[in-house]
């Protein structure tokens, strides 16, 4: 058994997804601005009502968004910020955080890595909800290169940097942050893979009210309601729930 243990004098935990009520802190690290609230939003408003602090961690400024070619490309940083921060907002969430890396460019570096360690660090959370570094072909739009790219860095900063003390010793040297452990990820899976659903029937309309806070890229999408309903309705089935429940999909990592 000892060789299962992932780190050195930890208990190792078997299957099972951590209760709410043992949580105390959630980090959402996601691409985009809209991708935490397309994929996981009615979940974090149950989290948020829960009474758990929810961090957001929005690696780019998603300046390649948006549809309208008049509006200046220059001040679409600064929309999709507030965009992001109006909508956190709607699901109990302020405290948001951008990285500024380039939308479209992300690769999964060192840097970033590093710059999600320090994060995860400073927030410390009990559960940290990222994208999936895997692609999936039946739905090209989940795994966009910079999904991708942003789940396996963030797996890596899960495991090891942020745990290992001697990783990134700067963190620890100049910034005085010390290791962290994150003891569940959350893989924000859709129907792909999916192993564990939440239902967020009871929040849709605090999820619908946060998609709608990102003008610039739902403003033209008037079925955007019937759209998500379907989709969260379709995924209910697979998870065997009764008709009417919507529920949001997700694959959990014990990595305590
Ligand atoms: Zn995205």
């Amino acid at each position: 058994m000892g060789a299962l243990r992932p780190w050195p004098g930890r208990p190792l935990r078997m299957a099972g997804v951590l209760d709410d009520a043992e949580i105390s802190r959630v980090l959402a690290i996601m691409a985009h601005p809209d991708d935490v609230d397309f994929s996981a939003a009615g979940t974090v408003a149950r989290w948020t009502e829960a009474g758990l602090e929810v961090t957001y961690c929005i690696v780019t400024d998603g300046d390649a968004g948006g549809f309208d070619e008049n509006f200046p490309r220059a001040e679409m940083p600064a929309l999709r910020r507030a965009e992001q921060v109006a909508a956190a907002k709607c699901v109990g969430v302020h405290d948001v955080r951008f990285l500024g890396y380039p939308d479209g460019r992300v690769e999964a570096t060192l840097d970033l890595r590093r710059d999600l360690a320090r994060v995860i660090r400073q927030v410390r959370p009990d559960r940290v909800l990222c994208p999936s570094p895997e692609r999936f072909y039946a739905r090209i739009g989940v795994s966009h290169p910079d999904h991708r790219a942003v789940g396996s860095a963030a797996l890596d900063a899960v495991y090891p940097d942020a745990r290992n003390p001697f990783a990134f010793p700067e963190l620890r040297e100049r910034e005085s942050l010390a290791a962290w452990i994150v003891r569940e990820v959350w893989i924000a899976a859709g129907p792909d893979a999916a192993d564990h659903y939440v239902d967020v029937t009871d929040t849709f309309g605090r999820k619908l009210a946060a998609l709608r806070a990102h003008e610039s890229q739902t403003g033209h999408m008037d079925d955007l309601a019937d759209r998500i309903r379907t989709r969260l309705a379709t995924l209910a089935q697979r998870a065997g729930l009764p008709d009417g429940r919507l529920v949001e999909g997700f694959r959990v990592l014990d990595t305590s």
